[in-house]
């Protein structure tokens, strides 16, 4: 069901409520190191502004557990808010009561509101009726873009949407929604998965649901030595969980699931060390497994070839060091170059999306989603309450 769009709804003069993410990160000193973020949250606002609504703008920044915290004040987004729509952005130094009504009230058709941190108060995560009136009070329209945070059942994601008549999706929100449904209602074969990662409990449910849907699901990343100590491999120092190593070996029965046949290891993590490539079996006790070898990056690159539709969450090695990003890197490429022979791919959860920046290739693959957590909850199968509680559009 296609959910009610920010498009539907008649902002002029009216004040609306967008849930943003803009939880960006930030260094030590409050400098923002990346803003993607804040850029994938310009269209609605635009659009808002230019339409002659007012747009307040709520969103939380990091954990400050419930306290104000000059640490995670949203202000410094405010500013760079404000450089890239190259207008103010009225900052609220509250996000509830007289301090932002004040704001608000003193705000004119075509005025970009950004209220301070929503986790200042407890009640947010907690999503607490009263708290989610305090919110609602504020706007007459209610918008999600936070697509980031819509697996979380939170006061400004779910509890404030339901006291509005046409909760309605930002334009990043129905793009995800739309992406990640397609891919998974629609699938055009071959639907071909490559997950990777740290560790196996993060992606066992989206392994399970995806092999429902899909031709192949090809695995790297740390948790294939789930897989082969499963086998019984010794498997040296690699990372593996030992409470899902029965999971791994029931999964391990199904055809369309791939295995690395060689893999890259190393007596140490920082690519200083002794670097070799091996079978899975002939791992030796020092070592630790670290990145897919050259033959299956050959092999994954001829699947992947052939495919139509792909889903490719977690890194297939330790890919912030040098010497075991190759297999990552060879997998983003072999994406971006299926993409371009037409297929459609979706890229998102966890690190994958730093992985795709660092090899500058965001902007080749079809889809690359901004929701780490939130997408992997998608791909699982399972229902976001921050997109449930959207109106459906008839
Ligand atoms: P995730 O956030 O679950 O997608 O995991 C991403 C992290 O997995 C990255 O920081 C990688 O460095 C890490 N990773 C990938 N492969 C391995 C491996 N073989 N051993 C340890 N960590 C790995």
């Amino acid at each position: 069901m296609k959910k009610l769009s920010v498009k539907d709804l008649s902002v002029k003069d009216k004040k609306v409520f967008v849930r943003v993410d803009f939880n960006v990160p930030m260094d030590e000193t409050g400098k923002i190191k990346s803003d993607v973020r804040i850029r994938s949250a310009l269209p609605t606002i635009e659009y808002i502004v230019k339409n002659k609504g007012i747009a307040i703008l709520g969103s939380h920044l990091g954990k400050p557990k419930g306290k104000k915290d000059a640490k995670y004040s949203l202000r410094p987004v405010a500013q760079r808010l404000s450089e890239l729509l190259k207008k103010p952005v009225l900052f609220a130094e509250d996000c509830v009561g007289e301090t932002a009504e004040k704001v608000i009230r003193e705000a004119e058709p075509g005025d970009v509101i950004l209220l301070e941190n929503l986790r200042f108060y407890a009640e947010e995560e907690k999503n607490d009726p009263n708290f989610a009136r305090e919110l609602a009070r504020l706007a007459d329209l209610y918008v999600n873009d936070a697509f980031g945070t819509a697996h979380r059942a939170h006061a400004s994601t779910e509890g404030m949407a339901k006291l509005f008549p046409t909760p309605a999706a930002g334009f990043l929100m129905e793009k995800e929604i739309s992406y990640l449904s397609r891919v998974l209602e629609s699938p055009k074969s071959p639907f071909i998965a490559v997950i990777g990662g740290a560790k196996i409990s993060d992606k066992l449910a989206v392994i399970k649901n995806l092999l429902t849907k899909v031709s192949d699901v090809l695995l790297g990343g740390g948790l294939i030595f789930n897989f082969y100590k499963a086998k019984g491999y010794e498997i040296g120092k690699s990372i593996f969980e030992p409470e899902l190593l029965k999971a791994a070996k029931n999964l391990s029965q199904e055809k369309k699931i791939y295995l690395p046949e060689d893999v890259v290891i190393a007596d140490r993590t920082d690519g200083q060390g002794r670097i070799e490539v091996v079978a899975p079996d002939k791992i030796p006790t020092n070592y630790i497994g670290l990145d897919i070898g050259p033959k299956t990056i050959t092999r994954y690159k001829e699947i992947l070839h052939t495919a139509k539709t792909i889903v490719w969450a977690g890194p297939m090695g330790m890919f912030e060091v040098f010497e075991f990003a190759q297999g990552t890197k060879a997998i983003a490429l072999a994406i971006a170059q299926a993409t371009e022979n037409g297929a459609t791919s979706v890229v998102g959860g966890g690190d994958t999306l730093s992985a795709l920046e660092k090899f500058g290739l965001t902007n080749k693959v079809s889809h690359a989603s901004t929701g780490g957590g939130a997408c992997l909850e998608f791909l699982e199968g399972k229902i976001l309450p921050g997109i449930a509680v959207l109106k459906d559009r008839q």
